[in-house]
């Protein structure tokens, strides 16, 4: 007689998906004490180790329960692309169809890895190739770790990630929970024991979720800014409609104040004819004098089918000097990886939609069809 086939059991948690708290609770939920969350933390993170039968200082019946019921599962890599100037870029699967992209920029001094957040991004920014796409999903904890895990692995020993910035694709505040616990793993001695200067988070200005995150978790912070008058912002970076420049500047403040000695980063992409005025930049100099604070100019990157052009160097090269005059620290981004479209607001990925501001599934870039 043939018995009716077993189904195969799920195995439930992907144990990339908690920070060191969240392993603490898991564990004494199974009857163990916190600090096995501590000494996993070390096997994954330190050791490279995650065969749960490895993990010898595990009782065997522990290590039978992890097998039968975790796992530990990073994203999958489907392109990797390296730059003459030695950036790279990863194109990571996060199913159904949908990628994001993970970019790693060398240094002499350090090595910056910048994160994605979210597949798409529902903010719309005007000047953004990834807010052009749509929304589909936040990533989970363990597919914002999982970058940091996969692109370490690819770059071997030579070559360390020193710096995250979450720069990458999707608006990581508002992904607050799964960001906040990558973030914690970043910064946890007993995984990558990144210091909170090296881990930063760059917002478009979600203000309610600022004031969380002064709460929750202490790193650095970058606010994109791009416009100095609500008229022009609410344009540029939509979300300004609903959190207006006065609450934004407000919500900085207080950031500033939980961290005195650290100041905030503020971006601003350099839009021809569009916010690269003598005006602007006096605009620019009365609003930030209220913050510690300092100025980052990009360069804006065009993308197919954008109506914008970047402002040329002799204005981008004025605008900084009259910020620097006016005593705001303020530096150029030089573009990485132009030959393999690694810049900010060049993450494209492909993204399904499910924001309905578009309707069907875009392949941004057709090489990395797989
Ligand atoms: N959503 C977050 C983080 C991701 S975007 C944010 O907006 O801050 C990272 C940075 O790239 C932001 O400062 C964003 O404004 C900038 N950016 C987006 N598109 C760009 C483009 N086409 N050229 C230059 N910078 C761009
Ligand atoms: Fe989203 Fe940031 Fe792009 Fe705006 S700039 S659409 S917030 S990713």
């Amino acid at each position: 007689m043939n018995s009716a086939p077993v189904p195969v059991k799920q195995k439930t948690f992907n144990l990339l998906d908690f920070d060191r708290e969240g392993l603490a609770t898991f564990f004494v939920g199974l009857g163990e004490k916190p600090f096995r969350a501590t000494q996993l933390l070390k096997w994954i993170y330190q050791e490279g180790v995650v065969d749960f039968n490895l993990m010898s200082n595990f009782s065997k019946p522990l290590r039978s329960y992890l097998q039968g019921n975790c796992h530990i599962t990073t994203p999958e890599i489907v392109l990797e692309k390296l730059a003459r100037d030695g950036t790279r870029k990863w194109v990571v699967q996060t199913g159904c169809g949908n990628q994001i992209e993970t970019v790693f920029i060398p240094e002499e001094s350090r090595g910056t890895l910048c994160v994605s957040s979210q597949v798409g991004c529902a903010l719309a920014c005007t000047f953004c190739s990834t807010g052009q796409q749509g929304f589909n999903r936040n990533l989970t904890t363990a597919e914002i770790i999982g970058q940091v895990m996969v692109a370490q692995q690819r770059l071997g020993d030579e070559k360390k990630i020193t710096n995250v910035v979450m720069m990458g694709m999707g608006e990581p505040l508002l992904n607050f929970d799964n960001v906040v616990a990558a973030m914690n793993l970043m910064m946890d001695d007993f995984a990558y024991g990144l210091s909170k200067r090296r881990v930063t988070i760059s917002t478009s200005g979600v203000v309610p979720a600022m004031y969380r995150l002064t709460q929750a978790c202490d790193v650095s912070l970058a606010v994109s800014l791009h416009a100095v008058t609500d008229g022009l912002r609410d344009e540029l970076v939509p979300i300004n409609k609903k959190y207006p420049l006065k609450e934004l500047m407000a919500a900085c403040r207080v950031n500033a104040k939980i961290a005195p000695r650290r100041t905030i980063t503020f971006e601003y992409v350099m839009l021809n004819g569009i916010n690269d005025s003598i005006e602007d930049a006096r605009g620019l100099i009365k609003l930030l004098k209220s913050v510690p604070s300092k100025l980052n100019l990009i360069p804006f990157n065009p993308f197919p089918n954008t109506i914008y052009t970047c402002s040329s160097n002799n204005t981008i090269n004025r605008f900084k000097t009259l910020l620097n005059e006016a005593g705001i620290v303020t530096t150029v981004r030089k573009p990485r990886g132009e030959d393999i479209d690694a810049a900010c607001g060049q993450l494209v990925g492909q993204v399904a939609d499910k924001s309905r501001r578009h309707l069907k599934l875009k392949t941004v870039s057709a090489e990395y069809a797989v």
